[in-house]
């Protein structure tokens, strides 16, 4: 298609305010769906998005949409140069209907997927901004505009869920005009539910989208937006053609990864795929290659077919995981099992990175990185249900520097892979910056809460008097636990924050050794601040007390920092009868509570003479 008739667009909004669902209607307006096969958020594929209601893997997809309505500055020159069916006289004046291609990115909204959404971003010339007007702009809903505005988008600016009666509509879109600097009637208000004003949404679309301008004639460059690794076709690429062109058969070079590959297929998602002879400039699609894993082929990269030197394209960026944690077998049997899934994962997901490790209470396994929170949630939860494992996971933590007395510096990702203190000059922690955006009310439960996490505040800035954006900095291992909750918490559920990793600090970090009846227990050791390891310490023995069932004899459970102990439980001696308290006759209850507790047995880790529950191991996950 000509360039003059394309239109690309993302859609953007923090997670639940209906960017899916919006979705939906416009694939159904235009027709690119049929209503009977129509279902809710039809752009979210796997199980795990459609179970969870929420976007993990962004999803372009092409439609078409025929329209006589051109108010874009290219139309007078459209209407001379496309010959479609002309529409009946209006006005007196005939007017003619163009066929525009929409291509639409849907978006994941969390702050773990930020890389892939702001390269989503470059692959696209405008943005759908969708706020919910019964809850208002989030912190998502901020990070979306500054990426939109550094990739230099048009961004429309849409009301949603206008048919919720707690939509507050005034309120909420005083807030975008004034975080936009846009007009009243620039807002459109819509319900992705009801298709109410989504009609008029297209025509936004096309008129203030701009065209694409690539060179058509230059050498091919296209922008890897995302990639996965499909078990039947191999690796897939999703791509934005900047210039030139790339037809089926092409040799394709990936210039940061140095690698190349063939283009074995091309076309568009529509949304399942629809092979094309070959993508052009200004249009998006996909390309089946014969590359192995997704690290030839990143998000990020330029993909060209050139053999001449090819600027790449700006913004690639190696993203490095700073979540981690273990990932065991449940029994040493399936550690194998364990090997090939991670791998076939890590072909697929190019951020997700692994290491062997073992540890003498819970065997081999692998040290997994993450690229936050959900991240790694979503790569446990594929991994026990595509893979049927049973896991054993430990708590999360950041990655430390570790400056030795030899002036060495390691990177470690676990705890337990810290040398020997009297070598040690010093411990950098990563620190994040982030951006609490809430109710002006709540800006003193907030505050509290970020000093509380050992964080700075920075600024304090407003999108209107309602509503106020706070600007901290913490270190990033005290925001991956229950940071999130204890904000929504304290905010009747309308904080909300977003971050980015700044840099590594030197901090005054232990590490806190645990012990189970006089045993370290290596795979529960943990780095934390020196001035709240003794609480840490005293609440995860509580925890851990409260998940190790009782024994024949009585377990101590300790925490030392160094050998010095500075926490200690006891869990009294006795074979925990678990029926007892169920009086009566009620033999199928009796059943069910033994069968739990058989379930529960299975998942054991025998430590010595004592049997850790597979949840002792993330026990700082565990909420209070
Ligand atoms: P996303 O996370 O931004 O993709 O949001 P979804 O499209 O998954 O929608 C989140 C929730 O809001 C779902 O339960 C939708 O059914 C609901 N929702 C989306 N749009 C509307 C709307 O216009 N009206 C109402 N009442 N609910 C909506
Ligand atoms: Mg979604």
């Amino acid at each position: 298609m000509n360039q003059e008739h394309i239109r690309n667009f993302c859609i953007i909004a923090h997670i639940d305010h209906g960017k899916s669902t919006l979705a939906d209607r416009l694939l159904e307006l235009t027709g690119t769906v049929e209503k009977r096969q129509m279902k809710n958020q039809v752009l979210d594929r796997m199980e795990l998005e459609r179970e969870r209601g929420i976007t993990i893997k962004l999803a372009p997809v092409r439609m078409k949409y025929r329209t006589a309505i051109n108010s874009s500055p290219l139309s007078v020159h459209d209407t001379f140069t496309v010959h479609d069916d002309p529409s009946p006289m209006e006005n007196g004046k005939q007017k003619t209907e163009i066929e525009y291609e929409l291509n639409l990115i849907d978006t994941p909204g969390h702050v773990d997927f930020s890389y892939e959404v702001s390269r989503s971003l470059e692959a696209v010339e405008g943005a759908i901004l969708v706020v919910d007007a019964s809850q208002g702009i989030q912190a998502q809903t901020l990070a979306n505009v500054y990426l939109a505005l550094a990739a230099d988008l048009k961004i429309i600016p849409v009301l949603n869920k206008i048919d919720l009666p707690a939509a507050d509509v005034e309120r909420v879109r005083a807030e975008v005009i004034s975080l936009l600097g846009c007009g009243q009637e620039d807002v459109l208000l819509v319900s992705a539910k009801t298709g109410q004003g989504v009609d008029k949404l297209l025509d936004r679309i096309v008129s203030e989208v701009p065209a694409p301008r690539g060179k058509a004639e230059s050498a091919a460059r296209a922008l890897i937006f995302d990639s996965y690794y499909d078990d039947y076709r191999g690796v897939i690429l999703y791509t934005r053609v900047v210039d030139g062109k790339i037809n089926k058969n092409d040799t394709i070079k990936m210039l940061a990864a140095g690698s190349d590959g063939v283009a074995l297929e091309l076309g568009s998602l529509s949304p399942d795929m629809l092979p094309a002879a070959g993508l052009k400039a200004g249009e998006i699609g996909y390309i089946v290659t014969n590359l192995k894993t997704t690290r030839s082929g990143r998000v990020g990269d330029t993909v060209t077919t050139s053999d001449k030197s090819v600027e790449p394209l700006p913004g690639y960026k190696n993203v490095q995981p700073f979540v981690y944690a273990g990932f065991f077998p449940e029994s040493n049997e399936n550690y194998q099992a364990l090997k090939d899934a991670v791998e076939r994962l890590a072909m697929s997901d190019s951020s997700l990175r692994y290491s062997p490790e073992s540890s003498p209470v819970l065997g081999f396994g692998f040290r997994l990185g993450f690229l936050g929170m959900l991240h790694m949630d979503i790569v446990r939860e594929r991994l026990e249900r595509e893979y049927d494992l049973e896991l054993i996971v430990t708590n999360p933590s950041t990655d430390y520097q570790v400056v030795l007395t030899s002036g060495e510096t390691l990177d470690i990702k676990s705890a337990a892979e810290l040398p020997d203190v009297s070598n040690i000059q010093q411990i950098l922690e990563p620190w994040v910056k982030g951006e609490v955006v809430a109710p002006v009310d709540y800006v003193g439960a907030v505050l509290h809460l970020i000093v509380g996490a050992r964080g700075v505040q920075k600024h304090i800035g407003y999108v209107d008097a309602r509503l106020a954006v706070i600007d901290f900095e913490a270190p990033l291992a005290n925001l991956l636990t229950d940071f999130y909750d204890q904000l929504k918490s304290i905010t009747s559920g309308y904080g909300s924050f977003n971050y980015e990793l700044a840099d590594y600090r030197a901090e005054d970090l232990v590490k806190l050794d645990f012990y189970v009846a006089g045993d370290r227990v290596d795979a529960l050791s943990v780095m934390v601040h020196r001035s709240e390891a003794e609480r840490i310490a005293r609440s995860a023995v509580g925890k851990l007390k409260e998940v190790i069932p009782r024994q024949q004899f009585k377990v101590a459970l300790q925490v030392a920092i160094g050998g010095k102990f500075i926490a200690r439980e006891d869990i009294s001696a006795y074979r925990k009868d678990v029926t007892t308290g169920l009086y009566g006759g009620d033999v199928s209850r009796k059943k069910k509570v033994l069968a739990k507790q058989k379930k529960g047995k299975e998942r054991m880790k025998r430590f010595g003479k004592v049997d850790i529950p597979a949840e002792a191991f993330a026990v700082l996950l565990k909420r209070d």
